[in-house]
């Protein structure tokens, strides 16, 4: 490794060249999982520049207080269970506000095109014919994983990963899945919203060929001073989880990355003095555990 003497001498100042927010755009930013510190500078330069801040359930309060003081900041959480704004509504409100000749921050938890629905709002603009730009965030399943110390990839374990949803539109299990298929072809499968259907996610993926032995864990608030995780196995998560008060948001994820933990969880060893093995792999089966 060599050091470059010019990158100490050409230094551009933080959102020197970065885009202008115009009266009348929207920007569907994405807001990361949680941690304040995973925004992108995109984000902080929407943040800084946004007259109406339109925000989901799962976007920190703290991001918000990046706004400059005069911000409108507009609630347009979607929570399971929870009354929420249609979504239709949610695009007429973003269409309104941008007619109104407004700078419009739609400020979204994760990535905006990760089941985010940022698709849907942005082609609702595209038909009004309102200009708009989209900012990529962390997404929970790689942003909340990391943060968990449990890799989407690794080597040694997998050399594929699935993101998945599980539930559709209906609230229902994506009745478009192939379940068998995913059991059999995706050697970790990252999971949003699955609590709801957990347990029939389980028999399904066992039924597909998947192995009750594997490791699997429910990551919740990931990324936040709230987040808790379960590790343990997938024949037992669904009997393992109904002890605990764990509850969403939480990503469900299956596969022997999960016991890499063991190794990597760096978070709980700045924190906690967690000490950590360098053979996670090797280490015995895995049993129950929640932790922070
Ligand atoms: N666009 C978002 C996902 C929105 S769907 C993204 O890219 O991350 C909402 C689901 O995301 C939640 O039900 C949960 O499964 C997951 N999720 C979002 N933030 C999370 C977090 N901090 N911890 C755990 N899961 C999270």
């Amino acid at each position: 490794m060599s050091t470059d003497p010019k990158l100490d001498t050409d230094s551009v100042s933080l959102f020197e060249g970065m885009p202008e927010f115009l009266p009348g755009w929207v920007w569907l930013v994405g807001a990361g999982p949680g941690d304040r510190g995973l925004l992108t500078l995109h984000a902080i330069n929407a943040i800084r520049q946004a007259d109406v801040i339109v925000y989901d359930a799962l976007v920190d309060k703290s991001i918000l207080s990046l706004a400059h003081s005069g911000v409108v900041t507009e609630y347009a959480g979607k929570r399971g269970g929870k009354p929420s704004p249609k979504q239709k509504d949610i695009n007429l409100r973003l269409i309104a506000l941008a007619k109104e000749g407004k700078r419009v921050l739609r400020l979204k938890g994760g990535d905006p095109l990760i089941f985010g629905r940022g698709g849907e709002e942005a082609l609702q603009l595209v038909e009004e014919k309102v200009p708009f730009r989209i900012v990529p965030g962390i997404t929970a399943g790689i942003g909340g994983l990391c943060y968990a110390g449990i890799p989407a990839t690794h080597r040694a374990v997998n050399q594929s990963v699935t993101f998945l949803t599980g539930h559709d539109q209906t609230g229902e299990l994506p009745s478009a899945l192939d379940w068998d298929a995913l059991a059999k072809g995706s050697q970790v499968l990252v999971m949003y919203m699955a609590m709801k259907h957990l347990s029939s996610i389980v028999d399904k993926l066992i039924a597909g060929g998947r192995r009750p032995e594997e490791g699997a864990a429910v990551v919740c608030n990931a990324t936040t001073p709230e987040q808790r995780i379960l590790v343990s196995t997938l024949g037992e998560i669904v009997e393992d989880l109904e002890k605990t008060d764990l509850a969403p948001p939480a990503l469900f994820v299956i596969g022997d990355v999960v016991k890499l933990r063991a190794g990597l969880d760096w978070l709980g060893h700045v924190q906690y003095g967690k000490e950590l093995i360098s053979d996670p792999l090797a280490a015995p089966a895995l049993h129950e555990t929640v932790d922070a």
